[in-house]
């Protein structure tokens, strides 16, 4: 999938993985990065290095987003209703929102479904793909 990121720094469309920050200090995780300061307020470490973040998780939570969000939200034309997803990080448990990917069936969500992250088209802008990420369900090994 070919494209840009829509959003600059948050994650890596090529290794399909949220760009996180990691303090040097005491391990601490953070999404979006923090640059220059560690978040654990018992830390104050400045040295954060920029991560790869955990392309699995657990949904933690959901809704459907059944109107249409408004500006700067893009939406597709005509819109079409999706679901938006907290998902806990497997290693880092940080919770992150993002879509659903297109398709998924509301009968399938549940909190604790395992999910994996994904690159998608976010919107297309003069023939370019705006490129996000994505949870899409990983299917139940039986
Ligand atoms: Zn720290």
């Amino acid at each position: 999938m070919t494209g840009t990121p829509a959003v600059e720094g948050f994650f890596d469309p090529e290794a399909q993985a949220l760009i996180g920050s990691k303090c040097t200090g005491c391990g601490t995780y953070a999404f979006p990065a923090r640059q220059g300061f560690c978040p654990n307020p018992h830390c104050g470490s400045d040295t954060v290095d920029l991560v790869p973040l955990s392309r699995t998780g657990k949904i933690w939570s959901y809704t459907s987003a059944s109107y249409q969000p408004p500006p700067p939200f893009v939406p597709a034309d005509p819109f079409v209703p999706f679901f938006i997803l907290a998902v806990e990080l497997a290693a880092e448990g940080l919770v992150v929102l993002g879509q659903a990917v297109a398709g998924t069936d509301a009968q399938d969500l549940r909190v604790g479904r395992d999910v994996e992250v994904v690159t998608d088209v976010l919107f297309t802008e003069d023939g370019e793909n705006k490129l996000v990420w994505k949870f899409k369900l990983v299917e139940a090994t039986k």
